[in-house]
């Protein structure tokens, strides 16, 4: 509460603000030049596409601030359980639509802008992609946001603001090329800069035990101190007033910062090094489920957890400044992977040395407060820190985790007495056979959190089965499921307006916006041809619309009747683009040795390949290379002419996606199973329509049971194949078809052989670890299998509808509202329509 205002001022204040923005046309186009005038200092009679988008962005911002500060202040009076959802990735794409669609003034702001001479969609395309996230993970932290909003949930994303988001991908020659992704050029007028919400964040340095009132304190002494400052970014619910906040944090200099330096006269080192600071926030690491242990990487896990943990407590205490009692019912932190997981050693620390609560006190409040969610069970990905490294840079962090693994050990001893093998396997520590020891972050985020869930089915009892097995064993009870989703509103209703409208005349209403399962009931007009016939037309539409992209993109035209199979995705070996390719080979040589009749019954297809390698990752950049060779060799042939076509889209993003997955009429979500946790564009694309080619791994598996095993393409061994399979693989009979596709690469037929070689070596002479030349026969008979359903035109299209009718349980309302009710214990607190405000609240 502000200070000084006596009651009559206060009052004063009310009715200065007691009318919020309006939203006429008139309005808003005053809010907009005003804008142009006050805030961009540009002429209001002349401004290009590009200021007018700003403009347009800073006057929805200041509505998104009406909403958000109602919001927050509605929190705070109620006080409720607060959920905050800790990761190191939002992938948030853009915002102008979204707000537009969310805030339900799209229309008086298309009308606005048309009146001032202004495209609303063109102004839309001048955003850049906010591209806070490699893929996946950062995409539901995304779709999270939306839908905890738009559920009314007092939650927060907490993240790191990089100044560089995800790389710019750019294709020279085939080759893939990085281009740094500086998305704050022209300023963000998404966000709230609050320099006033500032913490330290200590690194380095060492510990001392000090005597305080006969108690033994520790003290951490840093090396070096750097400053968290929060940028805002409000994130409105649909349907409701309701707007959460996005608290993004970017390392700034600290003002205690090497004062040394300045006494000792070394005024431009000192400078230089307070650049140093602003580093550690500038860049996201573009490894999408990789570890690599740099320190870099460490530091910013730590600089974004330390200051959302000092962030909560700091509010918490705000509100109960006299007992710590309510902490764990006032607070869920969730750990989005276990890049956060740092957050367990910092919150103890704050508790136990800032706070002065013991041990045991502290310990129960850890466990809960904090739930952990695991994405992956590839060995690459799960992280190991160097204990060497942490004590470097977090030494009472290493003190503490020690501290936790030593009680933790105990507990395992007490229940199975001294099996000092298991002790070993379970330690948070482990010590490698190279002697270093390393610091094992799932197990770490395991025993310090209440639950542990895995994101599908199918993941969540993998992970009870391996990487988890003996902790399962011990507390069964921590482990749970919840399966991905993705927001319905950005993803079919907002980026497929057609579709949207469709459904929407279909079943009378547009309340299936908020409540998803109502697509259900569209499962008994599948088979009535004049939705079919719309069906087909909005498919077209959206067809037509990514075709122009293609052709910008790429420079290719593709021809828009025939069937659009896509796969977008991060290139990665476990995603199999690799057999997607081979496949399509396949597939050319076929029709190469065609006669002109039989050529007649082919199935026309373009092919669309999309996705950004990690720039350090060898293989994947070499399958960008040979997908590009392909298309090359196809696309220039005449033998095949417009029955099968091959692009790769360079820089696949959220607002590519948006484009792209309307448009698909069969997608491949073809991962060795076992190997997908969840995937969640799978569901964007059967949301829209599309078939899936795909093998039972991940969400996969649940999609089949919505759709029925009629309504999707599954094939390939599985989960509990897999190994047996690999052992077996060295003498297993190669399918001919196989060899000669690897034949026709490895002999140069697409140029660029040698290059190859090893991505040909990785599926041969009983290599073959993700099973790309075990599954090839059953993806070549199911493709043929598509190509004869898509010949079935009402069959396809009753499918498709089928698709979308079985999406519903694949929202993430559905996925946000079982965390909330099975893991957070948290309840909605929706902000009252206006007029309160006048009234004082
Ligand atoms: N990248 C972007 C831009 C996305 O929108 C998505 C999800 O749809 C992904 C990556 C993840 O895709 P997948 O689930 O196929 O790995």
């Amino acid at each position: 509460e502000a200070q000084g205002q006596g009651q009559q001022g206060k009052s004063r204040l009310y009715t200065l603000m007691d009318t919020y923005m309006k939203n006429d046309v008139l309005s808003i186009q005053e809010d907009i030049v005003n804008h142009v005038e006050y805030t961009m200092a540009r002429s209001r009679v002349n401004f290009d596409n590009f200021e007018a988008y700003q403009a347009t962005a800073f006057s929805l911002r200041d509505r998104l601030i009406e909403r958000w500060n109602d919001t927050q202040t509605w929190f705070k009076e109620k006080d409720p359980k607060r959920v905050y959802y800790l990761s190191m990735e939002f992938l948030m794409g853009r915002s102008l639509l979204n707000t537009l669609y969310n805030l339900d003034i799209k229309d008086a702001y298309t009308e606005a802008l048309a009146e001032l001479g202004y495209d609303l969609e063109t102004l839309a395309e001048q955003e850049r992609d906010a591209a806070l996230g490699n893929g996946g993970l950062g995409r539901l932290a995304a779709c999270f946001l939306d839908s905890m909003a738009t559920l009314n949930l007092p939650a927060w994303g907490y993240g790191i603001r990089y100044q560089y988001g995800m790389f710019r991908q750019t294709i020279n020659n085939g080759f893939q090329h990085e281009q740094p992704d500086y998305w704050l050029t022209f300023g963000n007028p998404w966000e709230i800069e609050r320099l006033i919400v500032s913490y330290p964040i200590k690194f380095y340095g060492h510990v001392s035990v000090v005597n305080e009132d006969g108690k033994q304190i520790f003290r951490w002494n840093a090396g070096e101190t750097v400053t968290a400052v929060a940028y805002d970014n409000p994130i409105p619910g649909f349907g409701t007033r309701n707007c959460i906040n996005l608290r993004l944090w970017a390392a700034k200099p600290s003002k205690e910062f090497d004062l040394e330096a300045f006494n000792t006269g070394d005024y431009v080192a000192a400078i230089l090094s307070k650049q140093r600071a602003e580093t550690l926030s500038s860049v996201l690491y573009p490894d999408d489920r990789t570890y690599e242990g740099k320190e870099l990487r460490l530091k910013q896990q730590h600089f974004f957890v330390s200051a959302t943990i000092q962030d909560c407590v700091r509010r918490y205490r705000d509100a109960h400044p006299d007992s710590w009692d309510a902490f764990p019912e006032k607070v869920a932190f969730q750990l989005n992977d276990t890049h956060p997981t740092i957050a367990v050693a910092e919150l103890m620390r704050v508790l136990m040395d800032e706070h002065r609560l013991g041990w045991t006190k502290s310990w129960d409040m850890c466990n809960k407060v904090f739930a952990f969610t695991n994405h992956t069970v590839l060995p690459e990905a799960l992280e190991r820190w160097p204990v060497a490294l942490i004590e470097k840079l977090l030494p009472r962090h290493m003190q503490i985790i020690y501290d936790i693994n030593w009680r933790f050990l105990q507990t395992v001893r007490n229940k199975y007495g001294d099996d000092w093998e298991r002790i070993s396997r379970m330690s948070i520590i482990e010590e490698q056979p190279s002697g270093e020891k390393v610091v094992r972050m799932a197990y770490l985020a395991v025993v310090a959190s209440h639950t542990v869930n895995g994101v599908a089915a199918i993941h969540s009892e993998i992970i009870k089965d391996t990487i988890f097995k003996e902790f399962f064993d011990l507390w069964p009870q921590k482990f749970q499921n919840k399966t991905n989703g993705v927001t319905q509103r950005r993803w079919l209703a907002f980026c497929n307006p057609p579709l949207r409208n469709l459904i929407t005349k279909k079943l009378g209403n547009d309340d299936w916006i908020l409540h998803l399962d109502n697509l259900r009931a569209l499962r008994t007009s599948a088979d009535d041809a004049a939705l079919q016939a719309e069906w087909r037309s909005v498919k077209q539409q959206a067809k037509v619309k990514a075709a122009a992209l293609i052709h910008r993109l790429t420079g290719v035209k593709v021809n828009t009747n025939a069937m659009f199979d896509i796969q977008v995705k991060r290139i990665h070996e476990y995603k199999r683009q690799l057999l997607n390719v081979l496949g399509i080979i396949y597939r050319y040589d076929q029709i190469k040795k065609m006669t002109p009749a039989q050529k007649k019954n082919v199935v026309p297809r373009v092919c669309i390949i999309g996705g950004k390698a990690a720039p350090g990752y060898e293989m994947a950049k070499r399958i960008i290379k040979l997908i590009c060779a392909v298309a090359d060799k196809i696309n220039g042939d005449p033998d095949v002419g417009d029955l099968l076509k091959l692009v790769f889209v360079p820089d696949y993003n959220v607002s590519t996606a948006e484009v792209l997955i309307p448009a698909s009429e069969l997608s491949q979500h073809i991962s060795t199973a076992g190997t997908e946790a969840s995937g969640t564009s799978n569901m964007k694309f059967q949301m829209n329509g599309s078939l899936i080619i795909g093998t039972l791994d991940g969400a996969n598996v649940e999609i089949a049971q919505e759709v029925g095993d009629d309504n999707i393409f599954i094939f390939g061994a599985k989960a509990h194949e897999v190994q047996g399979l690999r052992a077996a693989r060295a003498a297993l009979r190669v399918d001919e078809r196989f060899n000669h596709v690897v034949g026709m690469i490895r002999s140069g037929y697409f140029g660029w052989e040698d290059y190859f070689g090893p991505i040909m070596d990785a599926v041969t002479s009983g290599g073959d670890y993700y099973l790309v030349a075990n599954d090839f026969p059953a993806y070549l008979d199911t493709q043929a299998k598509v190509d004869e359903t898509y010949r079935d035109v009402a069959k396809w299209t009753r499918m498709s509808i089928m698709n979308t009718a079985g999406s519903g349980m694949f929202s993430t309302d559905r996925t946000i509202d079982q965390y909330a009710k099975e893991i957070w214990h948290a309840e909605p607190c929706p902000v009252p329509q206006p007029g309160a405000k006048a009234n004082g609240v």
